[in-house]
This record gives structure tokens, C-alpha cells and sequence, in this order.
């Protein structure tokens, strides 16, 4: 009977976006269902609220469809709330603030992914610097760098040094409190808390989530920050949330897609909070981190995988570490499926798909030409013989950024630039990748011509 209700609730799930599954949708409890009756627990009356208005009509209708007959619902609410929020049991009246922990009292601990620790993460060049500094951060918490703001692209590491942060400290201090929050939960459950404020006249649900951002944490960690941009009353409210916490010594963790000053519609005075600490980016790892990354997860999840296969991979999907990792999915799914190893056949056949499937549609000609303009080159030089290295130079990186953004494989390149042998391409790919690893000047210049592609 239970399976029917989790059936019901999961044809939901895709359609709600994931911070609110988790605020709205997930502590919602079944806790008994027979013929035509379900009853339900919520944490508390504004979740079951929520719930009720926006989520029991479709999930009903599944079941409905489902079953073919109707069912009533009925809820009740968690007893540790029904002790929190006296007005359920003798009507409206202010409720007290969250009661302060008592010394030795447990913690319960952060609300974290397991496999995001420090351990798991591979360090490189392109992350290393980052990685330092959350260890440092984990060590000594509010000592040193308070925030720490980490900041890079998608899929490039981020959520998780933020995780390993908080497995850490709370590894070492377990009676402290590591609260973790992304920056759309940390929105939403605001203005959740200012709607119960005008919708009933009991509920000071502000002053519960004051505590649990302001007072209640040693540690605060807030996962993409930018959900603030443009959100002003949020904004606010997160300045005085940092600013409390500040002052209390408590160290405070941020990610974020863009550094402090790229942020839009966010207030100059939270933005110069940003830069208090120390800032840290994460970039795409270059090919051997890459190689490294996933021989670390092939080990992990006990996949056999060659050191060509690894090679293969990594030097094709160059993107960021999360398409690294759906791509050593895909092949051990597939492997498995058809109980066979991971051959270099396979790995040819699967990443041609999913090599297919990200690009830019960007062509070897329209990279040509922008890197040409760029350097101020002629077209015909660039895909010439000249070794001169006013030409050399941008014809490598038009190499490496063609490997980076289109499908070609290095032969295809080759011929594209005058017939060069495939070696010469791969040479000059690594070259293009160790170069920006080491020198910010090449790094900046790539990163500007490859952000000028990329544009629509
Ligand atoms: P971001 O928050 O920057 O978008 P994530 O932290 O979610 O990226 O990382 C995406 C995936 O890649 C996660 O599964 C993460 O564990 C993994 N990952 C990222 N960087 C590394 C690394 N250096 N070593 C191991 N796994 C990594
Ligand atoms: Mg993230």
C-alpha cells in the first residue's frame, strides 16, 4: 500500500524543482493507508500547508488514476512540533524562539551528500588552490579566512569542497552545529517564513528561521550564492545573516558561479562581504586530473577501466568533471548491460554519442576565423606551415579550442589545418592545456576567445 503512495509522490517529483522536494516535497511522511484513506505526517503546519496546496492535488490524481478510487486525506503533525508550536493545541499566541541547545546536547549531523569529501576529490593544478583552502577552512574554522568563497563554472567541484567542509568539521567537532543551505533554500524558506508572517496572525515562523541561520550554526555553508542576485528582501535578510555570524566568529562557506564583483543586482555592501576572506576558483581540470578523476571513480565504484579507455575519455570529454563522470556512468551501465568489458569498441561507440550531443555547433572554420581576429593573423597563415611564433601560437590554440568544442577527432583537425598530422595536434592540445594551467596571462586569453564562441 506504502508503494503505491511513493509511486504516487515520485511521478511528481520530476516536476518540482529540487530545492523544493527537498523543503516541501520529501518531509512529507506516509504513515498509513488503507481502502480510500491516507493519512500523512508534516514536520510542521506550514509544510503541511504547502503541501496541501501545492502538491496533494496532483499526487491524488496519480493515485486516482492509478487505483481508480478516491481517497481522503488526513494529517497529522510531528510530535517534537506539536511541543515547538503551542497555538496547535491552545490557540493563537506568540511562540517562543527555538530553545537554545543545552551543553552536550547531540547535534544532529549536516545535511550532506556522503561521497563529497575531501578524500574523493582529486587535486590538480586547476584545483589545488581551492582544495588548500577549504582544507585550511575545515581545520580552523572562522581562524583564518571567514568567508571562504569558492568560486567556477559548473560541474567543476564546488558543492563539493563545500560538503567535504562540512563532513570535516563536523568530524572533528561533532557538537557543532554545520548548517547547509543553497541559496535558492535559503530564499525560499525566507519568504516562506515571511508568508505564514501575514497569513496567520500565530505563526512567527521568522523567528525559527532566524535561529537556524543566524543563531543556531558554528558553521554556515550557502551553495550557489548567486540565487541572490536580484532578489532584494533576500539579500537583505542574508546580509544581516552574514553579519551576525561574522561578528560571532562563526566561519561562513560560499559558492558561486561568478566571482563577487560579476554578480548581478546584488548590493555593494553584501558583494564587499564576498571579498572579506579569501576567494578561491575552481577551473576545468586539465587532461590529467581528468585521467586522474576517473580511474579515482572507476576505482571507487569497482569498474574495471584500461588506462587507454581513461585516456580516451578524458581527451574527449573536456567539459567539466560532472559530463567526466556521466560518461564513465554511461559506459559501465552499458558494460554491464551487456556483461562485457569496458573495450576501446565500446568506449568509441558511447562517446560518440555523448560527444555528439554537447557541442556548440560551433565549426572548425568559425574558430579559425574568430582566432585569427583575435590575434591579428591572417586566416591562410594560421592554417599554413608557417612556424613562426606569432603564427604558431594562435594556430595551436585554434587547435586546442577546435579539440575543446567540436567533435573532430585529431586526424580531422590535422587536415583542417593544412594537412598536419594528427601528433602535431595532440602535441599542441597539450601544450595549449599545460600553458593555461601555468601562466594566467594564456589562461585569460583562451578563456576569452573560447567565451566569444560560445556566445549564441
Ligand atoms: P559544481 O558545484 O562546481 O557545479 P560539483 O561539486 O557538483 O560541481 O561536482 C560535479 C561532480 O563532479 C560531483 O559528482 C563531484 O563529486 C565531481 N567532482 C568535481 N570535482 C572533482 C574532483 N576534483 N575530484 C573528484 N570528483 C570531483
Ligand atoms: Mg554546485
Amino acid at each position: 500500500m506504502f508503494e503505491l503512495w511513493t509511486e504516487a509522490v515520485r511521478s511528481i517529483e520530476p516536476l518540482v524543482k529540487p530545492a523544493h522536494r527537498d523543503l516541501w516535497l520529501r518531509p512529507i511522511e506516509c504513515v498509513a493507508m488503507d481502502e480510500g484513506h491516507i493519512r500523512l505526517r508534516a514536520p510542521n503546519r506550514y509544510n503541511k500547508e504547502w503541501f496541501e496546496d501545492n502538491f496533494l492535488p496532483s499526487i491524488l490524481k496519480d493515485l486516482e488514476t492509478r487505483t481508480q478510487r478516491t481517497f481522503s486525506v488526513e494529517f497529522e503533525l510531528s510530535p517534537e512540533t506539536v511541543v515547538e508550536t503551542p497555538e496547535e493545541t491552545s490557540g493563537p499566541g506568540p511562540r517562543a524562539p527555538l530553545p537554545e541547545r543545552p551543553a552536550g546536547a547531540p547535534v544532529p549531523p549536516p545535511d550532506l551528500v556522503n561521497r563529497y569529501t575531501f578524500d574523493r576529490f582529486v587535486v590538480g593544478p586547476t584545483n589545488s588552490f581551492a582544495h588548500t583552502a577549504a582544507k585550511m577552512v575545515a581545520e580552523a574554522p572562522a581562524s583564518r579566512w571567514n568567508p571562504l568563497f569558492i568560486h567556477g563554472g559548473v560541474g567543476l567541484g564546488k558543492t563539493h569542497l563545500l560538503h567535504a567542509i562540512g563532513h570535516e568539521i563536523h568530524r572533528q567537532h561533532p557538537d557543532w552545529r554545520v548548517t547547509f543551505a543553497t541559496g535558492e533554500k535559503f530564499v525560499t524558506e525566507f519568504i516562506g517564513s515571511l508568508m505564514n508572517q501575514k497569513r496567520s496572525s500565530a505563526g512567527n515562523s521568522m523567528e525559527e528561521f532566524r535561529t537556524r541561520y543566524r543563531t543556531a550554526p558554528d558553521v554556515l555553508l550557502v551553495d550557489d550564492i548567486q540565487f541572490l542576485s536580484n532578489k532584494d528582501s533576500s539579500q537583505d535578510e542574508f546580509f544581516h545573516t552574514f553579519n551576525a555570524l561574522h561578528y560571532a566568529h562563526k566561519q561562513i562557506v560560499l559558492a558561486s558561479d561568478k566571482l563577487p564583483a560579476e554578480l548581478p543586482g546584488v548590493e555593494d555592501r553584501l558583494r564587499s562581504r564576498f571579498t572579506w576572506g579569501l576567494i578561491a576558483e575552481v577551473e576545468t581540470p586539465d587532461l590529467g586530473t581528468r585521467v586522474a578523476i576517473l580511474k579515482r571513480k572507476a576505482e571507487i565504484e569497482k569498474v574495471d577501466l584500461s588506462d587507454e579507455a581513461a585516456l580516451y575519455i578524458a581527451a574527449h570529454v573536456n567539459t567539466n568533471v560532472r559530463e567526466l563522470e556521466g560518461a564513465l556512468s554511461h559506459l559501465a551501465a552499458r558494460a554491464s548491460f551487456q556483461n562485457q568489458p569496458i573495450t576501446m569498441e565500446l568506449v568509441h561507440a558511447v562517446l560518440a554519442k555523448l560527444v555528439a550531443v554537447a557541442p556548440s555547433g560551433l565549426t572548425v572554420e568559425i574558430i579559425q576565423r574568430d582566432v585569427a581576429a583575435y590575434f591579428d593573423v591572417k586566416l591562410h597563415d594560421l592554417k599554413g606551415p608557417r612556424r613562426h611564433r606569432v603564427v604558431a601560437h594562435p594556430r595551436m590554440v585554434a587547435m586546442y579550442l577546435t579539440r575543446k568544442l567540436t567533435n573532430m577527432s585529431y586526424p580531422e583537425i590535422g587536415s583542417r589545418f593544412g594537412g598536419k598530422d594528427h601528433s602535431t595536434v595532440i602535441s599542441a592540445v597539450r601544450k595549449i592545456e599545460r600553458l593555461c594551467a601555468e601562466d594566467p596571462a594564456v589562461r585569460s586569453v583562451v578563456a576569452t576567445i573560447e567565451s566569444r564562441l560560445r556566445q549564441p
